[in-house]
């Protein structure tokens, strides 16, 4: 079933050691579902301390990753594998951090521990699938369900419950009825959750194939960990132009999006300061004025704080305040914005335009979305030619313009003065107009 050379190698030398060792948890799981495998955790009855000795005078080199927790690293053609002994956890406390682990002897109690039986499968070519749990009848019905009582198992870690909308979204499964009841009954648990950790799952669970299910089906969880979200749910938007209430509105937007994480997490926030920028016309017609740059505040404030890296928060900021705004598909208006913003938070911007098109009204989508993709095939095709739009790529710099008898600021107008006309396309990019133009 899983037939990676590297796990191979790792299983069968711990094996010819006398110890027990079985690839565990999501691999297993996607390998019987015939999914794709990324990296397979290996679960082990050897301590760290043995697993290094073995790996270790084998000439492999081994990594300290999480002894506390009993997880080695080892890099196996150029690859690093986690290797776990096999452990159990009790007493948690915070609701997310077991008090103790401790190593035991048998794979079974190892497995009694993880969090949904599709997860605690393991499984061996000596011994076959080990399946105590009913994971493999779940993965062939396709249902999520908590290993043991549910409801404990979220309140001894409440991060599970966002474990179970990543899997969700990944895989598409019906959530058990007690595991499903146990998730609602426990969502407020979340807040307690390091905000981190939260944010590291929200990026899975935006990445599944099945998000908008998820984030229609799971809404309460969603909106535990964005509250701002909530005032979207339901809001009517009182235009022909949509046909949806805001908050289906932006999961349409998310399903149709490109499978990237800073555009699923902009069209996520995009539209968040709708209801708080809501005004009715005298026809009764809905307007949503200043809904882009309160949006944009918004989206700061609640990527801050998840903890979010700044990149990521400064590009869907400049997106979620553009996204109503139209770039014209002009290979001069092009530039221009590139000029301004740069490749990425166009390219990034038009992601968004496009599914944010998609997810209205149907008779207003088509021209909108031919527009956006015109306008990043033009970007495209300015960046493949090497087509200046930048001060870096023009074929002057200050210290031509000081030859020429410029000084200071009068460098800098001139600067700016030439891209705009090359920009423009009135003048060539190349030294020789470009002087002729400053004179
Ligand atoms: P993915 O394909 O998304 O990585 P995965 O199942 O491999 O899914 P991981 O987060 O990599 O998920 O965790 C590996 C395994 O460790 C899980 O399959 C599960 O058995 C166990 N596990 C991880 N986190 C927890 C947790 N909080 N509680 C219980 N078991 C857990
Ligand atoms: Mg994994």
């Amino acid at each position: 079933m899983i037939n990676k050379p590297s796990t191979l190698k790792i299983i069968n030398l711990l094996q010819n050691y006398g110890f027990k060792a079985y690839v565990v948890g999501g691999a297993v799981r996607d390998a019987y579902l015939g999914l794709e495998i990324n990296d397979a955790d290996i679960t082990t009855s050897a301590t760290p301390t043995e697993v290094t000795t073995v790996f270790e005078s084998n000439g492999y080199r081994v990594i300290p990753t999480g002894i506390k927790h009993g997880t080695v690293t080892v890099l196996v053609d150029g690859e690093g594998v986690e290797i776990t002994t096999f452990r159990s956890e009790s007493n948690y406390v915070d609701n997310r951090h077991p008090e103790s682990v401790e190593f035991v002897d048998d794979v079974s109690g190892d497995l009694l521990r993880r969090d949904f039986t599709v997860n605690a499968m393991a499984y061996n070519e000596t011994e076959g699938l080990i399946d105590l749990y009913g994971g493999k009848n779940d993965c062939d019905s396709k249902i999520l369900r908590a290993v043991g009582n549910a409801n404990e198992r979220f309140n001894e870690d409440a991060l599970r419950i966002l474990r179970a909308l990543r899997f969700v979204s990944k895989l598409g499964f019906t959530v058990e009825k007690e595991t499903s009841k146990a998730i609602f009954k426990n969502v407020n648990l979340l807040n307690g959750i390091s905000k981190e950790r939260v944010y590291q799952e929200l990026v899975k669970i935006l990445k599944g194939k099945y998000v908008e299910e998820t984030l229609l089906k799971y809404k309460k969880v969603i909106f535990e960990i964005i509250p701002e979200l909530k005032a979207c749910d339901g809001f009517d938007q009182k235009s022909k132009y949509h046909a949806y209430d805001v908050y289906t509105h932006i999961v349409k937007t998310v399903g149709y999006s490109k499978n990237e994480n800073v555009v699923r997490l902009a069209c996520l926030l995009h539209d968040i300061a709708k209801p708080y920028s809501f005004t009715v016309d005298e026809f009764g017609r809905g307007h949503f004025y200043g809904h882009q740059e309160k949006g944009a505040e918004m989206a700061v404030s609640i990527l801050k704080g998840l903890k979010v890296d700044n990149k990521t928060i400064a590009t869907v900021e400049t997106v979620i305040r553009l996204h109503d705004t139209v770039i014209p598909a002009n290979r001069v208006k092009v530039k221009k914005f590139l000029s301004k913003h740069g490749y990425e938070i166009l390219r990034v911007l038009i992601e968004v335009r496009i599914a944010d098109a998609l997810a209205h009204a149907v008779t207003y989508v088509k021209e909108r979305v031919e527009e956006s993709k015109a306008v990043l095939e033009i970007a495209n095709d300015i960046i493949s030619k090497g087509e200046c739009f930048t001060l870096k790529q023009l074929a002057v710099n200050g210290t031509d313009l000081e030859k020429q008898g410029l000084k200071g600021e009068e460098i800098k107008n001139a600067l700016n003065f030439l891209l705009r006309l090359v920009i423009e396309e009135r003048v060539e990019n190349n030294k020789q107009s470009l002087l002729k133009a400053i004179k």
